[in-house]
């Protein structure tokens, strides 16, 4: 019998719980799950975590074989000094999903210009098509598990992709774009900008004063990845001044997004509540159990997290 801590949230234990073992019992695993004190630390196999759960320390899971995180970003978590163990992050499908649907939507609400509309309840009639998706150019940083998902829709609806990523990367009907030239180039062209980013040192202020003066005039901006992304000042500044027409913004430095914070008064940025993609518990337990499953047959995890990287 294989003993796993579940380290989630207390408050949807009642859900998580059950999703776990349902998952192990369809994989053929014969795993104890149990919850912090049930067993002593020294006898937890597998911890599945989220960084809004009980465990901070994970010095005391001296036989801990894999750390198993439920979250996909794992900024919380990647530089605590106490993990010794394997940190794999989580990819899914209901993550993926929730993902391309928040972009697609998005994207298709600032190239439809639906803000003209919603909302308008003063006569006015003004016959503007808006152009189709194969003239307008939409640019998304970051190709990873949900930045490529995101990627392929954008191109399957029709628009000019572009992708951006640290590493040279291809996408069919996309163009792939790295490093730091490569940024200056996706940023030209963005008449919509995705960022898909991680949180890391390196993607810390990207969207500063000196890139966002590199999108064309009159750019959108959505911001599904990490609220370091952008540099706040900047962005409102250029909202201010017309280089950036309308930011919708689903993540942000401080979470919740304080009362006092400019983006909840600015006309034209939209506050998403960190809604874009959420960890489903059904798809996402079957990760958990597969990588119990690999733990045990001495197989590589999935989705193992690089921690000199970051992500
Ligand atoms: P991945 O780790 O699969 O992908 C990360 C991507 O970012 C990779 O393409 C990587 O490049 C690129 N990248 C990282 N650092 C840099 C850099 N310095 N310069 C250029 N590119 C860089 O992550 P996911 O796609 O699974 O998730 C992305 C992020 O989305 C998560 O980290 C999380 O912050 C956010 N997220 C937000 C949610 C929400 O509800 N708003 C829900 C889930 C996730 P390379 O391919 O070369 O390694």
């Amino acid at each position: 019998m294989v003993v796993a801590l579940y380290a989630g949230a207390v408050a949807t234990a009642d859900v998580w719980m059950p999703a776990l073992a349902r998952a192990f019992a369809e994989a053929g695993l014969a795993v104890d799950l149990v919850r912090p004190g049930d067993v002593p630390p020294e006898a937890v196999e597998y911890i599945v975590y989220a960084p809004s759960g009980p465990v901070t320390d994970f010095a005391p899971y001296t036989q801990a074989k894999a750390v198993l995180g439920l979250w996909a970003g794992v900024e919380r978590v990647v530089g605590n000094p106490t993990l010794t163990q394997p940190l794999c992050r989580m990819v899914d499908e209901g993550l993926e999903r929730g993902m391309v649907e928040w972009v697609a939507g998005q994207v298709l609400r600032a190239h439809l210009g639906l803000d003209r509309f919603i909302g308008r309840h003063t006569p006015h009639w003004e016959q503007v098509a808006p152009p189709l998706a194969p003239e307008r150019s939409v640019v998304v940083l970051g190709l990873g598990a949900l930045g490529a998902a995101a990627v392929w829709m954008l191109v399957t609806l029709g628009f000019r992709v572009t992708g951006w990523s640290r590493s040279p990367k291809a996408i069919e009907g996309a163009t792939c774009l790295s490093g730091a030239e490569g940024l200056e180039a996706a940023l030209a062209r963005a008449e919509i900008l995705v960022t898909i980013l991680p949180n890391t040192p390196e993607t810390t202020g990207l969207l500063n004063a000196r890139t966002l003066a590199l999108l064309p005039r009159g750019a959108v901006i959505l911001n599904p990845g990490r609220g370091n992304l952008i540099d706040d000042e900047a962005l409102l500044a250029a909202l201010d001044a017309g280089q950036v027409a309308q930011a919708t913004l689903d993540v942000f430095r401080t979470e919740p997004l304080p009362a006092e914070h400019p983006y909840w008064r600015h006309p034209r940025v939209t506050v998403s509540p960190h809604v874009a993609a959420e960890t489903r518990p059904a798809s996402a337990a079957k990760v958990i159990a597969e990588n119990i499953r690999r733990g045990e047959a001495g197989e590589p995890f999935l989705n193992r997290v690089d921690r000199a990287r970051g992500y």
